[in-house]
């Protein structure tokens, strides 16, 4: 029977959690009382998770696939790559380190029913380090100031959609995507509910700081070119604000004389490097995007997979290239 709902989880490196992760979702799935597939996505394991979930697939058919990817593409290609291959009118994801209860399943399914397309969750209690806590209260705010969609808890990925949703995103093409904010693009209704939050139960977080940062990059690039914008203005501030810097420095230099002028140097130097600071600033942050741009007219796949087990539809075709090479630059090679 086709599965009504669907639950995609990332794995990488959680072996030691795969045994009560999926005992959990098994559990909350069958509570759910309609057809419910659990796609496994390892991303490259190396801890032998591999092949834990090619053996759970194979013990419990029908209800669990394993999706296997060649190597690590990150936790979003990853969900995106379980998205490809889901068959449900409904998609949950959650992580695989058990700090969001597999047990809330049903409570997203629940506001899915309601009428809603997207819900997202809220960890109540979150129990992760203070840094990323205050990390998170500020990418949160930032993204709801500049998106002005209210959600509180953007990191959390304990998140259900419904299937056009998902098909929206999957017809987008960038390389760098953050999953929770491309998908409130294509939500008319969306919610949050309250959730627990556990802390992880064996293993270590797969974030460094780096990959952090990284990630809050992808974030803001995926969501608005506002920044972009918003250098052209704070440029343009700055350099109004040195004109009239220096019409009070020339006004000054004619009140006290050259004396006080010569002896202000220093503070142009300050000055200066402030600028070519927020210069280099300025600059990196296009980097960013250009970057970006770049990896997107490559084009290269965001996943390769190994090993399918369990029965799913395999990767949807990709949309066509919507730009065709003009006759006359493709007789010419370019
Ligand atoms: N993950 C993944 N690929 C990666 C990094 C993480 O599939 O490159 C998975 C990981 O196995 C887990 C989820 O993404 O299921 C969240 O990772 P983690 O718990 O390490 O993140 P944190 O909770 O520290 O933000
Ligand atoms: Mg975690």
């Amino acid at each position: 029977m086709k599965p009504a709902v669907s639950v995609i989880i990332p794995v990488y490196n959680e072996r030691d959690n795969l045994p009560e992760l999926l005992e959990r979702t098994l559990a909350a799935c069958r509570g759910l009382d309609r057809p419910t597939e659990i796609i496994l996505v390892d991303d490259g394991s190396r801890d032998g998770s591999t092949e834990w979930l090619a053996d759970a697939a194979t013990a419990n058919p029908g209800e669990v696939k394993a999706l296997l990817l060649n190597r690590n593409y990150g936790q979003h290609n990853a969900i995106l790559c379980g998205f490809g291959a889901a068959q449900g009118d409904i998609m949950v994801t959650l992580d695989a380190d058990l700090q969001n209860p597999p047990e809330e399943i049903g409570k997203l399914v629940a506001q899915v029913d309601a009428g809603y397309d997207v819900v997202g969750s809220v960890r109540q209690d979150r129990q992760d380090a203070l840094f990323r806590k205050v990390f998170s209260g500020l990418i949160n705010l930032m993204v709801r100031k500049s998106t002005g969609v209210r959600l509180h808890d953007y990191g959390c990925m304990l998140r259900a959609y419904r299937r056009r949703v998902v098909d929206a995103m999957l017809s987008c093409r960038e390389r760098h995507t953050f999953i929770p904010v491309l998908a409130n693009l294509f939500a008319k209704r969306v919610t949050e509910v309250p959730v627990g939050h556990a802390e992880r139960a064996r293993g270590t977080s797969k974030y460094s700081v780096l990959k952090l940062v990284n990630l809050q990059f992808d974030l803001l690039t995926c969501m608005t070119t506002v920044p972009l914008r918003m250098l052209s203005w704070v440029g343009a501030a700055i350099s109004a604000l040195s004109v009239g810097f220096g019409a009070l420095l020339l006004a000054l230099r004619f009140i006290y004389g050259a004396q006080w002028a010569g002896d202000g140097v220093f503070t142009l130097f300050a000055i200066a490097f402030f600028f070519i600071g927020a210069q280099f600033v300025a600059l990196g942050l296009m980097g960013e995007y250009i970057g970006r741009i770049h990896a997107d007219v490559r084009e290269r796949p965001r996943y390769i997979i190994d090993r399918m087990v369990g029965e799913t539809l395999g990767e949807r075709a990709a949309p066509p290239r919507t730009a065709a090479i003009p006759a006359e630059r493709a007789a010419a090679g370019l």
